[in-house]
């Protein structure tokens, strides 16, 4: 069995997979990390080309050594990647020019890579509760409570629906999400499961949430009242990490199999990035064997992070974080990156002092030793808004290919530094939920140029410029489903507290 340590070394002795799953966090505010990196041989890798999705994944996590049996590991993978996704190959890989690929993520029920850990990451937390009920742990139910600023939050209900002996309530920024996306939570069909408009922006949202968490009388009248006990599902969990780690994996053996690269000779990756949890997944993937040369991290105008990895200075001290048309990545404090301070230092007290630094001073500074072996498998850059959109078109017209802003930040990003090796650009959202900005791209208007302001108007007439690239039928049902959740809450622990003791009261 491979164990988990923490980034801040704290815990005394390495947990299993199921108790990191389970946490979340580790004791002293820090990440779970496997304690040793499982590896693939090229003729394994090789191998899993010619295997179902499913069984990549399945492969994949059987290196892991996780505390869950064959059996139960294969009925997680049959069931989270099956015909809930819109495409049999789960997550393609797709041709596009001269060595260039799109690993499209985005063929989920939710249309967005959140799906990817987020069809899988319920059902684990599903066997290490069974688990862990079974070894006589006390307490009860787990209450999920997510803030979202949008692909997140719709993702997560999607995954936790009718979960057994869970329930789960998002909470959006009433202004802040997207028509689209707000219509995908708010219909979001499921027994165990509510949603919340919380009054002002995500900032505000995500405090509410936060104070919450850190109020433990509520803890305690939840536990006793309902018995529950609150969980997050955000990026941070190792349970998120590791299905992310799958498609990489997964993407290379598919680019052998079809002929596009022989066995073992690199490719580079570039992955827009906000949170930095997919691409710290092709980070693993690497470790593990997969012949990855660079990792092209690409960011939008928030872009500390393509500073950090120029110069090894994380600095959000006079930041402000700027709206930009690849919302999901509008992040100044990315918190997976610990993680990777941590593979690429060994030394949690040093990544401690750095997250201490970026509390206490907004930043923090590497060591040449660390920050150069961060420069041996990353490369940095961003894209501005405008030029975002002008990719967009750009790439319409060169390849007949619709890609959303996020997608937008990889490519141009990839195109900058191409070299004469096949380059995997991550899609990480299907152009549909983000048809405004789609639409700005295709016509070649600026960024914030008004445009009507029904989103599924606007998909009609993306769909007349670009009549090739169909928006998939999850969005029609979308559309149709019926309204559910319409309840405003302010933007204060007390009112979020109150919301959710109503609805418990309510559904039990
Ligand atoms: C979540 C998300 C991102 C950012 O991914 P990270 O793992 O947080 O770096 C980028 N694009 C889309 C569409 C997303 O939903």
């Amino acid at each position: 069995m491979i164990g988990y340590v923490d980034t801040r070394a704290a815990l005394p002795k390495p947990v299993p997979f199921s108790e990191a799953i389970l946490k979340g966090i580790a004791p002293g505010g820090g990440l779970f990390v496997p304690e040793r990196v499982p590896r693939l041989t090229l003729s394994e890798i090789e191998a899993l080309g010619r295997l179902p999705y499913r069984e990549r994944a399945a492969e994949v996590f059987r290196r892991f050594e996780l505390d869950l049996s064959d059996d139960q590991i294969s009925a997680i993978t049959r069931r989270a990647y099956g015909a809930n996704f819109a495409h049999p190959d789960i997550a393609p890989v797709r041709a596009l020019g001269r060595k260039r690929f799109s690993l499209e993520l985005w063929h989920g029920p939710t249309l967005a890579f959140k799906d990817m850990a987020l069809q899988c990451m319920p059902l684990f937390f599903s066997e290490a509760l069974e688990k862990a009920r079974g070894q006589g742990r006390p307490g009860g139910d787990f209450l999920v409570l997510v803030a979202t600023s949008g692909d997140t939050g719709v993702a997560a209900l999607n995954g936790f629906a009718d979960r057994p002996h869970t329930k789960i309530a998002v909470c959006y920024p009433s202004g802040g999400v997207s028509v689209i996306q707000q219509r995908q939570m708010i219909t979001q069909p499921g027994d165990n499961l509510t949603v919340f408009a919380v009054e002002g922006d995500f900032d505000a949202c995500q405090s509410a949430v936060k104070a919450v968490f850190g109020d433990e009388e509520f803890a305690q009248e939840l536990l006793v009242r309902h018995g529950l006990e609150l969980s997050s599902a955000n990026s941070i969990n190792w349970g998120r990490l590791i299905p992310q780690i799958v498609y990489y994996v997964s993407a290379y053996a598919d680019l052998v199999v079809q002929g596009h690269c022989p066995l073992g000779d690199p490719i580079d990756v570039c992955v827009p990035t906000g949170n930095f949890g997919n691409i710290l997944a092709a980070y693993y993937a690497k470790r593990m064997g997969t012949p990855i040369a660079r990792l092209l991290c690409a960011a939008n105008a928030n872009n500390v992070l393509a500073d950090f990895l120029a110069g090894g200075v994380y600095d959000i001290a006079d930041r402000r974080l700027v709206k930009t048309a690849s919302p999901s990545m509008d992040i100044l404090i990315s918190s997976n990156l610990e993680r990777l301070l941590y593979e690429a230092s060994e030394d949690g007290r040093l990544v401690r002092r750095w997250m201490d630094d970026l509390k206490n001073t907004g930043r923090f500074e590497l060591d040449t030793t660390v920050f150069s072996r961060l420069r041996q498998d990353l490369l940095g850059d961003w894209v501005d808004n405008e030029t975002c959109l002008e990719t967009i078109g750009r790439v319409y017209r060169e390849l007949r290919y619709l890609i959303d802003p996020h997608t937008a930040v990889a490519w141009e990003v990839a195109d900058r530094h191409a070299r004469d090796l096949p380059m995997l650009v991550v899609s990480p959202a299907h152009w549909a939920k983000f048809p405004a900005d789609v639409m700005r791209g295709l016509s070649g208007l600026p960024p914030g140029h008004p445009l009507p302001a029904d989103e599924f108007e606007l998909l009609g007439e993306v769909q007349r410029l670009a009549p090739d690239n169909p928006a998939p039928p999850a969005v029609h049902d979308i559309r149709t489903r019926p309204v559910r959740f319409t309840e405003r809450v302010a933007g204060d622990r007390e009112s979020l507290e109150r919301a959710l003791r109503d609805w418990l009261s309510q559904s039990s």
